[in-house]
């Protein structure tokens, strides 16, 4: 009794699985990493699954956080796990005559492809590897694995975790490689498969001898230290450089950790009846309902992946170009076919979800070796969410958490303009492994595509094939285009999982890395710098820079789709226009308002030329008379602006905000320009000179602005207002039904905006007086974006139908940073994580979401109905949208483009808070940091 309670009490670092009995759960990826909790699912699920088990995330941190090492309990609770692998296997660790063989396989919590390192074959040595053989009957499979092993083990263990920087094609991996390649030319044979077993023997102490010569050490014979140092490799491998770049760009927090599985081996490599594959329930890069993957007879662990060998199409509807004289897995093992088919559809049933799955044959024998939520580009997200809703396998509200706003995104990413493309010259073409259209100057290595890209030139990264190495270069270019892999190489991965535009296999095109060349079917070559365009959809190479178009509004798919999300949401989606054209845009995208329109706009670019001049010539006015002179000149060009953009959103409110910048930033520089004004004021230039320089000031953001402006000069508010009622009033007379707010920037106090309301009311009497309306529709309302305003929003609301956050100004004024100089400071903010995120792109909900909040209750409180909004640049930012639909807004406003992912974002808000326990929910969620949307 008193050795089991002390057992309860001892911390849990060892979860196993097989026979149908895990001890983990697919909810449990905190603790066993994505491929821990899945491999115990499946094992729950009845499925061929190796037995193993899983060292805990936990023991990750402890490790790092305690100078490498591991908690003592450790030790005997991997032992004891081990003890029950080899009693459902049979086998022994480390036994000469029947010796278990394990992997030890990296896991996070979200998978990181290919990121972190696995070692197959634990276990072998010269002694256990007799004991197989006699078992086998099958040395050359024997030999095959331990060579894998010494490569893998060298790589990962000896080289990687020990933290030698080999120069450039001298890493361990490659000598061995090299020898491997040596040993092939010598036996006159082109696959490594074709080697006896003789030749891999002799190979293996070719490799020991390497080993032993470039690294110093030998390779270890004892097979508990090679498990060991395989354990250790994997949590060294958390804070690889591969693994560390990969989090940054996926945002991943560093103290996550991995889990590490140790899993009794099945082998590929046991001749032509044993295999090894990946594949997807459904097409990846289409969403197509069908059944898709690649494998390769007789081989073991990445050798799909690597793309060493073109791999074979799981079934007759895979086949392509490329892989159409292989022959497919449903034909060569129908019945281990018809098994994989049965298991993947019960695996997509059971998790409501397109998977990707690996697995391996052993003489004809399946085993599943790992499942998870598979990565998909925008297009395929969209048409497996709604694909699985029209089968009933999801709900409503669950097809619309399966779209990532990110994948939304892509949607909305070009494609090549039809037209262009029918005479653009094909040089070449492989598998469409990311969809889309791009073109950029060719680069050959991901360093160079970095640094092109840093010069603001557009790059295409062209490979051979990527490995984990070239990640920031694939970030940084345009599209990815490879010469050998399949679509589950690791380009094709990645790309898929960024949205990006990609291309792999392209087999008919000679890549030359070195000399950075790239010589194409029709004899054409290609170098460094040279344009091409990629159809990342089909899979085609065009020579030259072919112009974009957008491809959304022919998606049927899309349209669908943002039905769903407007049935679901609460928040409407408004958006930031100034012009009738972004207003007509807007609406095309589904805005249901403007939620920001800038008066100030109409004094830049085009067109702008006369009322420019006649707002500067009221700038620079002196008095009253002759203020409101200028203002008359320039009434009217206000009012048909705003008429114009009432117009396109007839039937939707629109809000203008009165005039915001300094005015000073509308004093013109060049003395031509002074000159032509002054002679239109009648005073001379040093007059002219004298009342521009006087509107200088040392801080202007807090400056004279905003309703200041109204309040000093009260003339201005009212020739903007009475332009807004008189168009309105037309509109009406026109049988429209225009609606606009009226919006008072950057107030601070009560007073402020009493001052204000009172002359648009008195306004508002006399325009309705002259054009014989009872009333004008409208509303008079103001920004919040000073903390002050927010923190007394109460008094405020007496004098406010309605207010936008100003989040911009909000977020300088709380921060106290400049928003037009924190590029000076904020990368090293986020590099040294003082800072967790950008605060002008994604709220800060510990203090501006914070005061957001008080302005709602206290702005409530004084009047219930009041209208809340946002309009700074985080309308259009999806974690903001859910702190805004937390907040119960009534509406973000955001750019035109952005429209469709706010209503996305807001949609998933609605799903995610409004379910059950609503209440205790809401409250947790609002103030925590990372809100991570499911990929
Ligand atoms: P990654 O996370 O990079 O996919 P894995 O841990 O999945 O790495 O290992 C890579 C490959 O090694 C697997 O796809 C599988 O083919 C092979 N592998 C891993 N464990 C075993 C095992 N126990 N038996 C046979 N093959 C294995
Ligand atoms: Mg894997
Ligand atoms: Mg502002």
């Amino acid at each position: 009794m008193g050795k089991k309670e002390k057992k309860s009490k001892e911390k849990k670092y060892v979860y196993s699985f097989g026979n149908g009995q895990a001890e983990g759960r697919a909810d449990m990826k905190e603790l066993l990493g994505g491929k821990g909790a899945n491999l115990a699912e499946m094992d729950l699920l009845k499925l061929p699954v190796p037995a193993g088990f899983t060292i805990t995330t936990e023991v990750c941190t402890y490790y790092y956080e305690n100078n490498k090492t591991y908690p003592k309990e450790l030790k005997k609770q991997v032992d004891e796990a081990l003890k029950k692998v080899e009693k459902i296997m049979g086998r022994k660790f480390g036994d000469k005559d029947n010796p278990l063989l394990v992997s030890v396989r990296s896991g996070a919590r979200i998978s990181m492809p290919g990121m972190m390192e696995t070692v197959l074959n634990v276990g072998l040595n010269d002694e256990t590897r007799e004991g197989l053989i006699k078992q086998t009957k099958n040395p050359r499979f024997v030999y095959d694995s331990q060579r894998r092993l010494i490569q893998m083990y060298a790589d990962v263990v000896m080289e990687k975790a020990a933290g030698i920087e080999p120069e450039e094609g001298k890493s361990i991996r490659q000598i061995l490689e090299k020898e491997l390649e040596k040993m092939m030319h010598k036996k006159g044979v082109k696959h490594e498969t074709e080697l006896s077993a003789d030749d891999l023997k002799e190979l293996i102490v070719i490799y020991k001898n390497k080993v032993k010569e470039v690294l110093g050490k030998p390779f270890p014979e004892d097979p508990q230290e090679q498990l060991w140092g395989a354990i250790a490799a994997v949590f060294e491998s958390w804070n690889g450089k591969r693994a560390v770049s990969y989090r940054r760009i996926e945002k991943i927090p560093d103290w996550w950790g991995t889990a590490v599985n140790v899993q009794s081996m099945v082998f590929g490599n046991m001749g032509e009846t044993s295999a090894t594959g990946v594949a997807f329930t459904r097409n990846p890069a289409t969403g197509e309902n069908v059944f898709y993957g690649e494998w390769l007879p007789n081989a073991q662990g990445e050798d799909v992946v690597a793309g060493i060998r073109t791999p074979n199409p799981i079934n007759e509807a895979g086949k392509n170009e490329q892989n159409k004289h292989l022959p497919s897995l449903e034909k060569a093992m129908p019945n281990v076919y018809k098994e994989l088919l049965k298991i993947q559809k019960k695996l997509e049933k059971h998790y409501k979800d397109m998977l990707d799955i690996e697995f391996t044959i052993q003489e004809g024998k399946l085993y599943m070796l790992q499942c998870r939520v598979g990565k998909r580009n925008g297009p395929a997200a969209v048409r497996i969410a709604l694909d699985m809703l029209k089968e009933k396998l999801i709900t409503k509200e669950e097809a619309v958490l399966k779209v990532s706003p990110a994948q939304l995104d892509e949607l909305l990413h070009p494609i090549i303009d039809p037209q262009a493309e029918k005479n653009a010259k094909k040089i070449g073409s492989g598998l469409p492994a990311g969809p889309g259209g791009a073109s950029g100057q060719i680069v050959f290595s991901s360093k160079d595509a970095v640094e092109w890209a840093n010069q603001g030139k557009k790059v295409i990264l062209v490979r051979e094939e990527t490995n984990p190495e070239d990640i920031d270069g694939m970030r940084a270019a345009q599209a990815i285009l490879t010469g050998r892999g399949g679509m589950t190489s690791h380009a094709a991965l990645v790309a898929r999982g960024w949205g990006k535009c990609c291309i792999v296999g392209a087999s008919n095109l000679l890549i030359d890395v070195e000399k950075k060349q790239m010589n194409c079917s029709d004899g054409t070559i290609l170098k460094e710098g040279e344009w091409i365009t990629l159809n990342g959809s089909k899979g085609i190479v065009y020579l030259g820079q072919l112009p974009m178009i957008k491809a959304t509004e022919e998606n049927k798919d899309f349209i669908k789709f943002m039905k769903l999300c407007d049935s679901l949401r609460k928040l409407k989606i408004r958006t930031n226009a100034d012009t009738p054209e972004d207003a007509k845009k807007a609406r095309e995208f589904g805005a249901e308002g403007i939620g920001l329109f800038r008066t100030e706009h109409m004094f830049y670019g085009e067109g702008s030329e006369k009322p420019l001049f006649l707002l500067r010539k009221m700038i620079v006015s002196k008095t009253e008379s002759e203020r409101r002179a200028a203002l008359d000149e320039l009434f009217p060009y206000v009012k048909e602006d705003v008429k114009g953009t009432l117009k396109v959103m007839d039937g939707l409110p629109v809000t203008f905000r009165t005039l915001d910048p300094p005015l000073h930033e509308f004093v013109p520089q060049n003395p031509d320009e002074r000159k032509k004004l002054a002679k239109s004021l009648n005073i001379d230039l040093d007059e002219f000179n004298r009342r521009a320089d006087s509107l200088h000031e040392n801080n202007p953001m807090m400056g004279h602005r905003g309703v200041r402006l109204g309040i000093s000069y009260p003339e201005i508010t009212e020739m903007q207002v009475r332009a807004i009622f008189e168009a309105t009033a037309e509109l009406i007379k026109e049988n429209k039904k225009p609606f606009p707010e009226i919006m008072i920037p950057v107030t601070c106090i009560q007073t402020e905006l009493q001052h204000q309301y009172e002359l648009i009311q008195r306004v508002h009497k006399e325009v309705c007086e002259k054009f014989k309306l009872k009333e004008i529709p409208h509303l008079i309302g103001t920004m919040i974006e000073i903390p002050r305003a927010a923190l007394t929003a109460d008094k405020i609301a007496e004098y406010a139908q309605f207010f936008s956050f100003g989040t911009n100004d909000l977020t300088q004024m709380t921060f106290g940073f400049s928003r037009d100089d924190i590029g000076s400071f904020l990368p090293e903010y986020l590099e040294k994580k003082i800072l967790p995120y950008d605060p002008f792109q994604q709220i800060d909900r510990d203090s501006v979401g914070e005061l957001m909040r008080i302005a709602c209750e206290k702005g409530r409180k004084t009047r219930k109905d009041i209208k809340l909004g946002i309009c700074g640049e985080h309308g259009g930012d999806p974690n903001s949208i859910e702190f805004c639909h937390i907040l119960g807004l009534n509406y973000v406003s955001c750019s035109p483009f952005r429209v469709p992912i706010a209503r996305l974002a807001a949609a998933q808000a609605a799903v995610r808070f409004d379910k059950k326990n609503k209440k205790e929910k809401t409250k947790k969620k609002a103030k925590s940091y990372n809100v991570h949307y499911i990929v």
